[in-house]
C-alpha cells in the first residue's frame, strides 16, 4: 500500500528512535511530527489531524495508556500504534484496552514497523476501492461501507480503525465461526500467528460499542474452542 503523503505523528521521547522513524517513514513519502513526551503527544493528536500515530508507552508528563485513553474519549479514531518493550508483555492488553488498535514491541524490525503501519493506516486512504456497496443492517446496527459510517438505533457510534474493519469482516460473513487464527489473518493482515488476545480484546470493545447488553451479546457470538460468529 501506497502511504506517500500520509501525515505520522510519533510520540517518543528517545531522540534515536525518532530519528530513524523519521527517516524510514519520510523515505516511504510520509509527512511526520514528533512529539517528545505525552502531553505533547496529545495536544499534537488532537490539533494536527495525523492519519496515524505510533505512541511510546513509557513518556515523560503522561503515560502512552494516558495518551490513548483521551485521544479515544475526544472520539478520534485515528489508528494508534502502540510501542512497547519486550517484557512488557500485560501492557499490550491494556494499551489495546485503551483503545489503541495495534501494538508492536521493542526493538522491532523497520521492515516490521513499516508493515504495520500500512496495515493500520486510516482507512479513509482507499477511496476508489470500493464496489457499489450498500449499507449493511443487523439489528439496529448499520453499517456503511462508503462513509465508514457505522450507527446503533440511529445514532453514529465513533469506531477505532481494527474495530471497523473487524465489524465489516464480522457483517459480511454473518453466521459463520471464524476462529481467532482467520480473524488475525483476514483483519489484521497477520500471516503468521500473532497474539490472539488482539483478537478478543477488539471483540470485547466492540461488543461494548454494539450490543445492548456486552455482557449478554446478540451479534457477536463467542463458540467456545473453535471462534467467534456473528449473528445478524
Ligand atoms: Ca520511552
Amino acid at each position: 500500500m501506497n502511504i506517500a503523503g500520509k501525515k505520522v505523528l510519533i510520540v517518543e521521547d528517545e531522540q534515536s528512535i525518532v530519528d530513524i522513524l523519521t527517516f524510514n517513514l519520510q523515505k516511504e513519502g510520509c509527512q511526520t511530527i514528533a512529539a517528545f513526551d505525552g502531553e505533547d503527544g496529545l495536544n499534537k493528536a488532537l490539533t494536527e489531524n495525523p492519519d496515524l500515530i505510533l505512541l511510546d508507552l513509557m513518556l515523560p508528563k503522561m503515560d502512552g495508556y494516558e495518551v490513548c485513553r483521551r485521544i479515544r474519549e475526544n472520539f478520534e479514531t485515528v489508528p494508534i500504534i502502540m510501542v512497547t518493550a519486550r517484557e512488557e508483555e500485560e501492557d499490550k492488553v491494556v494499551g489495546l484496552e485503551m483503545g489503541a488498535d495495534d501494538y508492536i514491541t521493542k526493538p522491532f524490525s523497520m521492515r516490521e514497523l513499516l508493515a504495520r503501519v500500512k496495515t493500520n493506516m486510516r482507512r479513509q486512504t482507499f477511496p476508489a476501492q470500493a464496489a457499489p456497496s450498500k449499507v449493511i443492517r443487523a439489528g439496529d446496527v448499520t453499517l456503511d461501507p462508503d462513509s465508514f459510517e457505522v450507527t446503533k438505533a440511529g445514532r453514529q457510534i465513533p469506531l477505532s480503525s481494527k474495530e471497523y474493519d473487524l465489524l465489516k469482516y464480522f457483517m459480511t460473513n454473518p453466521e459463520k465461526v471464524a476462529s481467532r487464527e482467520e480473524l488475525m489473518e483476514k483483519v489484521w493482515n497477520y500471516e503468521y500467528y500473532g497474539d490472539m488476545r488482539t483478537v478478543d480484546v477488539t471483540v470485547r470493545r466492540l461488543r461494548e460499542k454494539i450490543e445492548t447488553n456486552p455482557a449478554e451479546p446478540e451479534h457477536i457470538i463467542t463458540r467456545r474452542g473453535a471462534g467467534y460468529l456473528f449473528r445478524k
